[in-house]
């Protein structure tokens, strides 16, 4: 008897205690969470970007990897990785290097410079022959 009169008190106060929740916060409502799509992929960033680095002429050692160790060419985007104004900074801090004399450049020796021209350096892929 006295056991079925403590939890009938113990429901009741747990009925009570849920009423008054559920007059706090009302269930049915919908939840808003932040206006921001939670699914959206981060943004994707250039390695130059990524650090907050402007290409400098006097940088020497860092332009030296955009550009060919045999000929001097400097890499595309494709192989640098780098978003446009990146890669056009590094291409003109380059040639400002090259410039300088601090950084080497290719060009033909005189004894080939008669030569003729076999193929475009540029583009190194010829047209189709037929
Ligand atoms: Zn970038």
């Amino acid at each position: 008897m006295l056991n079925i009169l403590k939890t009938s008190i113990v429901n009741a106060n747990i009925a009570r205690v849920s009423r008054n929740f559920a007059s706090l916060v009302n269930l049915d409502e919908p939840v808003f969470l932040d206006n921001k799509n939670p699914f959206e992929k981060e943004r994707q960033k250039c390695i130059l970007c990524e650090m907050d680095i402007t290409p400098d002429f006097k940088n020497v050692k860092l332009l030296s990897q955009f550009q060919s160790q045999y000929t001097g060419r400097i890499y595309g985007r494709h192989i640098t990785g780098l978003c446009k104004t990146k890669q056009n900074q590094v291409e003109n801090a380059i040639i400002r290097a090259q410039n300088a004399a601090m950084m080497p450049g290719y060009h033909k020796d005189l004894d080939f410079i008669d030569d003729p021209k076999l193929f475009d350096p540029e583009r190194p892929v010829r047209p189709h022959k037929y």
